[in-house]
């Protein structure tokens, strides 16, 4: 069996920059569940598919190939862009996520995907319901304050445009979009660590989690 990292945590909390750092000093894969909950909010709303239609959205996910080879998202054959770190895109991803449907869907491809290697599974339900026997579960929290201010900082530098107020406004509404949903809902598992980052470094959290992987990873 290979060694399986669960990361989850609200939107902000630092969990998409620790996860990486921690998956590049382990040498492990770095998964990134997110982004494929993204990435079928885009292609439904690109469809002009709401999250009412249940039928329409069970016909597009058969025409819907979600590929992850060497640390890469590929959809329908294509390279997956930037286009899915919007906050509108987020905001769908959200949406959508709700859906037992689409939930089904990705856990079975992050399942599969989980199976084969040394990896970090970035999510929200991954020590919960994705891989609930993972060798080490961590649930990273920081204030929606601190959370807003590292998101803001991140697309800014990627060159995308938002105002403060939005993304904190933004990580309101999925905090609760997400905690509050009946299926798979964001929440620590009870073996989870807990880590609240606020006041640490991300490089911080990343050596707390390392050395909790060394010990049960051997
Ligand atoms: O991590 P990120 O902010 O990119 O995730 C986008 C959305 O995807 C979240 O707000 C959440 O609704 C959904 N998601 C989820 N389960 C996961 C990962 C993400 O429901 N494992």
């Amino acid at each position: 069996m290979p060694c399986r990292i669960a990361i989850d945590g609200p939107a902000g909390s630092g969990k998409t920059t620790v996860a990486k750092l921690l998956a590049k000093k382990l040498n492990f894969y770095y998964l990134d569940t997110g982004a494929m909950y993204r990435i079928v909010g885009l292609f439904l709303k690109s469809k002009n598919i709401d999250e009412n239609s249940i039928e329409k959205i069970n016909e597009e996910l058969r025409n819907l190939k979600i590929e992850f080879r060497n640390g890469q998202f590929y959809v329908n054959g294509e390279k997956v862009s930037d286009e899915i770190r919007t906050p509108e895109v987020g905001i769908y991803a959200s949406k959508f996520a709700s859906i037992p449907l689409v939930r089904e869907y990705l856990t079975k491809i992050q399942r599969e995907i989980s199976l084969k290697e040394n990896i970090v599974v970035e999510g929200r339900d991954i020590g919960t319901v994705v891989i609930p026997d993972a060798e080490v579960k961590i649930f990273l929290t920081a204030s929606p304050e601190e959370r807003a201010k590292r998101r803001y900082k991140e697309l800014k530098e990627k060159g995308i445009n938002v105002k403060y107020e939005d993304i904190l406004n933004e990580i309101r509404l999925r905090d609760k979009q997400d905690s509050e949903r009946k299926i798979a809902p964001l929440t620590k598992a009870d073996d989870a660590i807990l880590i609240d980052s606020t006041g640490l470094t991300l490089e911080e959290v990343v050596d707390i989690i390392y050395e909790v992987v060394k010990e049960r990873c051997k």
